[in-house]
């Protein structure tokens, strides 16, 4: 790919600057990550605080349509293609900005509405989006179906216009705040478990949902259970047909994977930890900075390649597996290299660690959260290895046998 601003592109950029630079400050040369969201564990006030200021700033550009770049004109977007979005993105990248709760919103529940949705869906759900009113959780993860997620067994059965629907979610991230929810459930126990799946969208105020937080070990409680008895929800939310939800389902996830592999990577700031503790000059602690360096600039150039793919029209495939298993492996290094250059000072954490224990929470803690998070390493190596490299499928014993009849 050509990295070069094309004339086009290069205007663009020039007016996506002029805004940020009318709405906000540009970030200072050097970032105090220990001030960051990433540091501290917040208060339930601070981190209000912060909500709205995401809201804000999101309402800031819905108002002068910088929301939703890429979305059709019609449900507040700017119909653009998304090289013009990616050039945005990496210029509020630049500035002092808050970055909301709006992953799932925005990321992913949007991008499955555009595709699978009927008219009367889009045009309800898509602009609270960008507007930043109305945020999204996913209902996907239960305590018996995480990497096998054909495996969910919340039950759905149709009573006349409506869904009624009875189990456990678990991990759902921000589900207290969310409004709605991606909600998959079993709706036919006859059929294979990828099929007899349905996609629906949840209002999260229904009676019969019960949202309990889950404490992590940074101290902060963004996961949480959800449980759902006797939940009513009306037919006319199915996303897509009833019993296949699996299309639906893969735009989501690999809309996922795409935002989790695509956040940015910090080696300046490794290496001036080295610098700080005296060891920038130690022969191994210069080798490992340099395979960070190497992996952080393979997820930089996997993201472009994944952008211009999707400048050509192309949407995400397994590639965003490849940059989803990158990332993983760049927050890994990251959280050990940053360790052991802090030493037994890395056993401290809070107020009393380096930099407010940012790299203890943000590298080593964190990088859970992409390992994890939107699918295992172990599964994103199975993708790769089956749509990427061609490899013999895993043993699927339960293939095309009704779900009804699969051991529990
Ligand atoms: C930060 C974070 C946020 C999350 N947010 C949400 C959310 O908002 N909504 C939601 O629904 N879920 C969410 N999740 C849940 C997440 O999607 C699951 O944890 C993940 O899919 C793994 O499922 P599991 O925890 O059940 O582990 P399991 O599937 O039980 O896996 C256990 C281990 O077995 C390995 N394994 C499993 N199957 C295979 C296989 N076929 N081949 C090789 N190895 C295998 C796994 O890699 C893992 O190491 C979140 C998770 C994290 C960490």
């Amino acid at each position: 790919m050509d990295f070069d601003d094309s004339p086009e592109e290069a205007v663009w950029r020039d007016r996506c600057r002029a805004f940020l630079e009318a709405h906000a400050a540009l970030k200072p040369e050097r970032v105090d990550w220990g001030e960051s969201y990433w540091a501290k564990a917040r208060t339930v006030e601070e981190e209000a605080a912060y909500d709205l200021r995401c809201r804000a700033w999101q309402r800031a550009k819905f108002d002068e349509g910088w929301a939703g770049l890429t979305w059709p004109e019609e449900y507040g977007g700017r119909g653009l293609s998304s090289h013009f979005a990616a050039i945005f993105a990496e210029e509020e990248g630049r500035f002092d900005v808050p970055q909301g709760p709006f992953a799932q919103s925005i990321g992913m529940a949007g991008p499955t509405i555009i595709a699978h949705g009927t008219e009367a869906q889009k045009k309800r759900y898509l602009t609270p989006m960008l507007t930043g009113e109305e945020t999204w959780c996913q209902l996907f993860s239960e305590p018996g179906a995480g990497s096998d997620l054909a495996g969910l067994r919340t039950s759905a059965v149709l009573d006349g216009d409506e869904i009624i629907v009875n189990g456990q979610k678990v991990w759902t991230s921000n589900a207290a705040e969310a409004a709605h929810g991606m909600l998959l459930v079993r709706s036919d126990v006859e059929q294979p478990k990828h099929r007899g799946i349905t996609y629906l969208l949840l209002d999260m105020s229904t009676p019969g949902i019960d949202i309990r937080p889950l404490r992590q070990p940074t101290g902060r409680a963004e996961f949480n259970e959800v449980f759902l008895d006797d939940v009513r929800v009306p037919v006319e939310n199915v996303l897509g047909e009833i019993n296949a939800g699996w299309g639906p389902i893969l735009t989501t996830l690999t809309n996922e994977r795409t935002g989790i592999g695509g956040q940015s990577p910090m080696v300046d700031d490794a290496i001036e930890l080295a610098r700080t503790f005296g060891v920038a000059a130690d022969p191994v602690v210069r080798q490992d900075l340099a395979r960070l360096h190497t992996i952080a600039a393979t997820v930089r150039f996997l993201g472009y390649r994944v952008r211009t793919a999707a400048s050509r029209g192309v949407p995400p495939g397994p590639e965003s597996s490849v940059l989803k298993l990158a990332n993983s492996r760049r927050l890994e290094l990251s959280g050990n290299v940053t360790m052991s250059i802090m030493g037994a000072r890395g056993t401290l954490y809070g107020d009393d660690a380096e930099m407010s224990g940012f790299w203890q929470n943000y590298a080593f803690l964190g990088q859970w959260m992409s390992r994890i998070g939107g699918g295992t390493d172990e599964v994103q190596r199975n993708i790769i290895g089956e749509n990427v490299l061609g490899l013999p499928q895993e043993p699927r014993p339960d293939k095309g046998v009704p779900f009804k009849d699969i051991p529990v």
